[in-house]
């Protein structure tokens, strides 16, 4: 037995998942394996390089010790509910407990149809397994909670999109696949056990903490609220877009789950979309608090029973953690970005100071990740913005603004020298830009060629060095390379 499974899902109600085995691809073809990953679960690496390892990430063999499954849930896609989705190409191998104790579940995605899956075909294209790997692995390198990739296998395999396609297949790792969308299935079922025991789960094994308190079910709620402030804050701090922030993608761990139309913003501007099919910015940029505090508003709502008897307390209590949402974002993106100008103190009008870069980043169509490096690598002694104006149309705002930041900086007590490096450890040099991941996802799907591939993923994992690369990673597109949509590519 190479991998020692657990399976804790199964004391959750029957209701909640299938049993279903993966489907057999022709000709698994290991594309990549994350060894780091694969340590930190306590993962036999070079087993999982032989034939039977790869067997068991293409879903062409189970290993013992594994009972897969799919899990049912329900969600609201761009506002409207859905009463039943469900991993509808995913299956949930089991959970590993990892070297630093944590439990995780290992899932294949793409691994063919289940009870779920409707119309699909259960499978997935080679292009976005690519672009969750790339994305998902940096995000990891940022320090974002998010679900991580351990492997891409190609499957010998064709899919039918519009065109036909290479397949391939994902091993997705999670704190645990359960959504938003997972109490709305039980919820719109009308099962308040399943219901009840879905939370205790949850409670179990991502908040231990709220089961000591006297309404665990509401400190439960308290937990995912301030996870996702967190992150919605951390994700805006990089110039991330999820791009699909329906309720079934929505993990209650608090890890960025599905990376789908996902994309970095190269320019700055807050109503950026990149899907193709969020029509009318529902998913923008500056709406993605927005959309995290609405969907957190449907998870209350399912909540209700177990908070309190009377509907009405449990209405106050929960609108009482929901009304928190925005301020509790907005300070910790405040201290994100008091970082990401090397701010080491508070003061009151470090607010505008932020929102006037931005402006200025906006009006002046500046890059956002190299506005921060910039800032970040200036030599400590040169006073003025240097190379920063270039990144500017027009430099009249930056240079106005950077003479209040220099201002402001004087009452901050860190040597420049500390600050700078401080900022170089937060402000990534590297990011996963769309023009680059369509540019691998090409090389690889018509030219079979890989190397850009591994060599993208690879200066990925250390977003904020400072050491020379080549092939100009950090570079933004030139007009003709630049990337104008994303697709939810199943
Ligand atoms: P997503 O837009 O990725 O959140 O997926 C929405 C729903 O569609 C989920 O229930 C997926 O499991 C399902 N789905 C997506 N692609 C496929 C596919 N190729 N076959 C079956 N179900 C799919
Ligand atoms: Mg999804
Ligand atoms: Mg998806």
């Amino acid at each position: 037995m190479m991998i020692s499974f657990e399976n804790t899902f199964s004391s959750l109600p029957a209701s909640l998942y299938s049993v279903v085995n993966p489907t057999a691809v022709r000709q698994p073809h290991l594309i990549r394996l994350n060894d780091r990953l694969a340590e930190e679960l306590g993962l036999d690496a070079q087993w999982l390089r032989t034939a039977d390892g790869l067997a068991a990430l293409s879903g062409n063999a189970v290993v013992s010790g594994s009972r897969p499954i799919a899990f049912a849930y329900a969600g609201h896609q761009f506002g409207n509910f859905v009463p039943q989705l469900g991993d509808g190409r995913a299956i949930l191998l089991g959970e590993v407990v990892g070297r630093d104790g944590t439990r995780r579940d290992i899932q294949l995605k793409g691994a063919g149809r289940t009870p779920y899956s409707r119309r699909g075909d259960g499978r997935a294209a080679l292009g976005p397994v690519l672009r969750e790997y790339i994305v998902s692995e940096a995000m990891n390198a940022f320090g974002v909670p998010t679900t991580r990739a351990l492997a891409a296998v190609a499957t010998g395999d064709r899919v039918q999109r519009e065109t036909g396609l290479p397949g391939a297949v994902l091993t997705r790792v999670a704190a645990s696949h359960i959504r938003v969308g997972t109490f709305q299935y039980a919820a719109a079922r009308g099962d308040a056990e399943a219901l009840r025991r879905l939370a205790d789960y949850v409670i179990a094994r991502h908040f231990p903490q709220a089961g000591d308190a006297d309404n665990r079910y509401l400190s439960m709620f308290d937990h995912v609220v301030r996870a996702q402030a967190n992150l919605v804050a951390h994700w805006m701090s990089l110039g991330f877009i999820h791009g699909v922030m329906n309720t079934d993608n929505m993990a209650i761990s608090g890890e960025t789950i599905d990376y789908g139309p996902c994309a970095f913003m190269d320019i700055y501007d807050p109503a950026k979309v990149f899907s193709s099919i969020d029509q009318f910015g529902r998913y923008a940029f500056g709406n993605q608090p927005r959309v995290a505090a609405w969907n957190l508003a449907r998870l209350a709502e399912t909540l209700l029973p177990l908070i309190d008897e009377k509907q009405e307390r449990a209405v106050t209590l929960v609108q009482e953690m929901l009304g928190g949402f925005r301020e509790m974002f907005e300070e910790a993106h405040l201290r994100r970005m008091r970082k990401k100008l090397g701010l080491s103190t508070e003061n009151p009008e470090d607010a505008r100071l932020v929102e006037d870069l931005l402006e200025a980043m906006h009006q002046d169509q500046a890059d956002f990740t190299l506005t921060f490096r910039s800032l970040s690598s200036l030599p400590a002694d040169e006073s003025g913005p240097g190379r920063l104006t270039d990144l500017f149309s027009d430099p009249k705002r930056i240079v106005a603004w950077h003479n209040r930041y220099e201002a402001r900086l004087l009452l901050d007590p860190v040597s420049p020298q500390e600050r700078g490096q401080a900022m170089l450890q937060i402000n990534p040099r590297f990011i996963p830009r769309n023009h680059r991941i369509e540019s691998v996802i090409r090389a690889a799907v018509y030219e079979n060629d890989y190397a850009p591939f591994h060599g993208l993923v690879r200066v990925l994992a250390t977003p904020f060095s400072d050491e020379p690369v080549d092939g100009g990673y950090e570079l933004p597109p030139r007009p003709d390379e630049e990337v104008l949509q994303t697709f939810c590519g199943t």
